[in-house]
């Protein structure tokens, strides 16, 4: 039987997948079952920072694995506690949790949450505001925390506690806190899922001081927009403010699982021993990649990043068959006027790989993407829009 055939017979259908196998990646190129080449600009989902078999990566993640995979948290391991230091030094929080995915770091994040507001305010302040169109993982606890009910059909009950203020509308936030027990407030910088729309900076700015106001947790779920995706470190740095929780994963390891729940000063001690954990939490080779992608973005990538994503707002703004182009850096959403669905398959027809966010067009390409495939991928777009 072929891939697509097992796959078809043996997988949980909870994917569409296009109809391709992908079979070897290098760099921002990767090679079907056929031998065809792509130029890909998903990144697995603002997964593969560095692109596809980052030669640094597999070096720090091999040197790792032959020392060893997994000990367990029960001992201490040189990887875990050297990328909580790097993150800590380039983000200011003052300690890390390292779980497996994204939603595991939103999770971590909520119990977080809902554990300091219980000892400052006690257990019935326990509501948590996220915001509509928000995009928080699948578990019952991030798709309560997702604002949006096409995720929620069907799961029902979910987690309760979760209500949902609208996105650059700082009253809905306002009013939510004036008529509920709340412990913190949750959202996305750029929703991502949401179709990739970053919030507004006066917002941002606001939402931060209602929680400085009322003492509730301010989370950052840079999950998707974490690790130089936008063309800062984490997004929250474009807004100037600072996070008392910020989540992330998908690019943090660039193609290895990890998710991280980075926590700042009034968060720091919130957890001791037994409260919380992960079995694959830490691990050693994810988290060894986890430093080879961190030490990696400097401010020559990230000012890279800024540009290219400029590069293509400026290419694609104004161009046949575009309504508008959204986005932050290298996270870019592009409403269209044929069906998104359309476009994506086109552009992969013609060798180019992009996904949809909503009814939109999303790029996410690597961050060290060559300035001459980023062109040769937007003329491939533009032929597929019209
Ligand atoms: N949060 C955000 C903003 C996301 O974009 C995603 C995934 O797309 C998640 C959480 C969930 O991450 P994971 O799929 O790693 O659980």
């Amino acid at each position: 039987m072929t891939t697509k055939e097992l796959d078809n017979m043996y997988v949980s259908h909870t994917y569409g997948r296009f109809p391709i196998e992908i079979v070897r990646g290098e760099k921002e190129m990767v090679y079907d079952e056929t031998g065809k080449e792509y130029i890909d600009l998903s990144s697995g989902i603002a997964v593969s920072t560095f692109g596809h078999s980052d030669k640094e990566l597999i070096k720090a993640a091999t040197e790792q694995m032959e020392k060893f995979f997994h000990t367990s948290n029960l001992y201490y391991s040189a990887p875990c506690a050297n990328l909580a230091k790097l993150l800590c030094d380039k983000t200011g929080a003052k300690k890390v949790f390292f779980s497996n995915s994204g939603a595991e770091a939103n999770e971590c994040a909520i119990k977080a949450a809902r554990e300091y507001a219980a000892k400052t305010k006690g257990e019935d302040y326990y509501t948590i505001i996220t915001l509509k169109n928000s995009f928080h993982g699948r578990t019952i606890t991030t798709l309560a925390a997702t604002g949006q009910d096409t995720f929620h059909q069907n799961f029902l009950p979910l987690t309760n506690g979760f209500v949902y203020g609208i996105a650059n509308d700082i009253n809905s936030v306002k009013e939510l806190v004036a008529s509920h027990k709340c412990a913190a407030i949750m959202f996305e910088l750029v929703q991502g899922e949401g179709g990739v729309m970053p919030l507004s900076k006066d917002f941002v700015i606001g939402l931060s001081q209602i929680a400085k106001e009322n003492d509730l947790v301010l989370i950052a779920d840079e999950v998707q927009t974490g690790n130089g995706r936008t063309g800062k470190l984490y997004a929250y740095m474009h807004y100037g403010i600072t996070p008392d929780i910020v989540t992330t994963a998908k690019g943090l390891s660039g193609g290895l699982p990890i998710g991280a729940t980075m926590f700042f000063e009034k968060t720091k001690d919130i957890y001791s021993p037994g409260m919380h954990g992960s079995t694959f939490g830490g691990n050693p080779v994810s988290c060894a990649a986890g430093i080879s992608v961190i030490s990696r973005i400097d401010e020559k990538l990230l000012s890279d990043v800024a540009e290219k994503g400029e590069y293509i707002k400026n290419s694609l703004t104004g161009y046949k068959g575009v309504k508008s182009v959204s986005g932050l850096g290298l996270m870019i959403g592009i409403e269209t006027e044929k069906d998104a669905k359309d476009v994506v398959a086109l552009c992969r027809e013609n060798g180019v790989l992009v996904i949809t966010a909503k009814t939109k067009v999303r790029l996410l390409p690597p961050l060290n993407i060559s300035k001459e495939n980023l062109q040769k991928a937007i003329e491939i777009i533009k032929k597929s829009l019209v």
